[in-house]
């Protein structure tokens, strides 16, 4: 899945669990249950070549800066509107966790070689992928993003 959706996510499960112990492990399994759901992404049907040229950095850029946006916006209202620093602090470990497995393997796709522990996780993903044809493959992430963002609502008392 493109990396908003799964930040999304996690936020939603940070805001829902409020208890970090809970928010790291089941966030970070989260990535990989959202990755199963069939999905288009940039780099789907792809070479290793393709990825590093024309637009797909530069929406690979768009995506990160907007699941960004959307993390800090709701830490920050969880902190200064909700006034609640354990929640904020639960949202943030949520979308951080959520993207963690696909920041690893980041240097899988800009590097030539890469550490072993690196290769280990971007197998294991690679396995893990459900991709689908467009417009489906966008339609299930809106689908992610919108029950995510109600998931969210409904706990932060949206
Ligand atoms: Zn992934």
């Amino acid at each position: 899945m493109l990396l908003t959706p799964h930040t999304m996510v996690g936020i939603a499960i940070g805001a829902t669990t409020q208890n970090p112990l809970l928010t790291v492990p089941l966030s970070i399994a989260s990535h990989f249950a959202g990755d199963l759901v069939p999905h288009w992404d940039f780099y789907s049907n792809t070479k290793k070549e393709e990825r590093i040229v024309g637009w797909r950095p530069l929406a690979l850029m768009a995506d990160i800066a907007l699941g960004i946006a959307i993390g800090l916006t709701t830490t920050l209202y969880a902190l200064w509107v909700l006034k609640n620093p354990m929640l904020a602090i639960n949202v943030f470990l949520g979308g951080v966790g959520a993207v963690l497995p696909d920041v690893i393997e980041a240097p899988h796709i800009y590097m030539k070689e890469e550490p072993k522990f690196v290769e280990a996780v971007a197998k294991v993903q690679s396995r893990l992928q459900f991709q689908a044809p467009l417009p489906w493959g966008i339609i299930s992430q809106v689908l992610v993003m919108l029950i995510s963002f109600l998931i969210s609502a409904n706990s932060l008392g949206l």
